[in-house]
């Protein structure tokens, strides 16, 4: 099933930025006495109606655990939860639907092929090349191969800008990488990293390659059999979808050869004391009832997402982020962190003088939802010689006005600092 077949308005609606504010009904409230301004939307996303209506729809007449057939409640169950799993293979380029499996994000994602794929295959002396810009979750699982096999995790160097230095990158390839882990986007600084080509040079020295996907997949069209990794990662939540719902796409051939992360039910073919055979694909990475809601409300953002044209969203949020940073132009003693040429959704950056915690918190004051601190990116602030940033990350639904508001609210920070 693709995404038109499950969805009549696909890539028809015209975008209108009042339009889309109006389906996200958390954005219409004041915090501390002022209207809310969202720029946290790295960190997650809001959800519109539609995504709410579909979880609480779903426990209101359909619930019932999936796959076991013996009534018509599981049946409906069973049709939801497989055609949301039909509409994140679509969304991502038309993959195989066995090969797209539930987690809980893009954390658990990671940790299902470390323990499932790399475990097993990688030795000692072997070489994980992860970036310098990596979150936590596409580092600490492949530190934690790397202690039990004695492989080594070798960090892929960045220029003062935020981007991957690709001669270094070119020179760290050898036969002794056998996996290349890399962020498709940075989450502290927004910054593009160019995969397909990174992709293409790591599998010239038999590397394979996990791609976080977690912060571009809001941003713009993922198709991942052009972009040729073997893994591709992201969570529901930070694509207007739920908390504690996520995706591994993995290549079918691989996926096959690969162990079971977790033991119980659904992921057996036959259990006896004899021996346990294990399930098809994609169940044999699925133990115990999966998150049936939260699947089929991440269907429902993956229909939400795709009524518009992606281009005129990605268009609206090019012009955020191009009028935040000539805003901060203008913006004395504010000084960016991270200027990548290619860049989505994300502005960081510091006042001088000033903490980031105390910025944020002066910000909440006047209802400006900023994130502050390392990002979980401890590495690379350590790289960029920075306790951390404050962060504003755009999604389709703000606007320049909210900017305006960040902008105001900074210049008060200022005085008060
Ligand atoms: N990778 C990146 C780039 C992220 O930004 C995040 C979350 O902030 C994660 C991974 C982890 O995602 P989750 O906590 O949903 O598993």
């Amino acid at each position: 099933m693709t995404i038109a077949a499950v969805n009549g308005e696909l890539n028809s609606r015209v975008f209108d930025v009042d339009q889309v504010r109006a389906d996200f009904p958390i954005l219409h409230q004041t915090v501390n006495g002022q209207p809310l301004v969202y720029l946290d939307n790295a960190a997650t996303t809001q959800k519109p109606d539609s995504v709410i209506n579909a979880i609480s729809d779903y426990y209101r007449t359909t619930n019932a655990n999936v796959h076991r057939g013996a009534h018509s409640l599981s049946d409906r169950a069973t049709a939801l939860f497989e055609g949301a799993r039909a509409k994140v293979a679509a969304f991502l380029g038309g993959a195989a639907l066995e090969e797209i499996i539930w987690t809980r994000g893009t954390t658990e994602a990671a940790n299902l092929v470390a323990h499932s794929w790399a475990r097993y295959n990688i030795q000692a002396g072997d070489v994980i090349l992860v970036s310098n810009l990596e979150h936590h979750s596409n580092i600490v699982p492949w530190q934690l191969v790397a202690e039990e096999t004695g492989a080594k995790v070798l960090p892929l160097p960045i220029t003062d800008l935020g981007e991957i230095d690709l001669e270094a990158y070119r020179q760290m390839l050898s036969p002794a990488v056998k996996l290349v882990a890399l962020g498709h986007v940075s989450n502290a600084l927004g910054t593009v990293n160019p995969v397909a080509e990174m992709i293409e040079l790591a599998k010239a020295v038999g590397a394979l390659t996990y791609v976080d996907g977690a912060q571009a997949v809001a941003h713009f069209e993922i198709d991942v059999s052009k972009l040729g990794a073997d893994f591709y990662a992201f969570s529901g939540h930070k694509l207007f979808g739920p908390t504690g719902i996520g995706v591994l796409w993995g290549r079918k051939a691989l996926l096959d050869t690969m162990a079971p992360f977790h033991g119980g039910g659904e992921m057996i073919e036959t259990c006896s004391f004899a021996g346990t055979t294990f399930n098809r694909l994609p169940y044999k990475f699925e133990a115990g009832t999966p998150d049936i809601a939260g699947a089929i409300g991440l269907g429902a953002a993956i229909d939400y997402i795709s009524t518009f044209n992606r281009a005129e969203l990605a268009a609206h949020e090019e012009d955020l982020l191009n009028y935040c940073i000539a805003r901060a132009a203008d913006c004395e003693g504010l000084v960016a962190v991270g200027e990548a040429q290619q860049r989505v959704g994300v502005f960081s950056f510091l006042l001088d003088g000033s903490h980031p915690s105390d910025v944020g918190m002066l910000l909440d004051q006047q209802g400006v939802a900023v994130r502050t601190g390392h990002h979980c990116a401890q590495p690379l602030m350590a790289r960029l010689q920075v306790p951390g940033t404050v962060r504003a990350s755009f999604s389709i639904y703000n606007t320049r006005a909210e900017i305006d508001r960040l902008f105001e609210a900074l210049e008060k920070v200022k005085q008060f600092l």
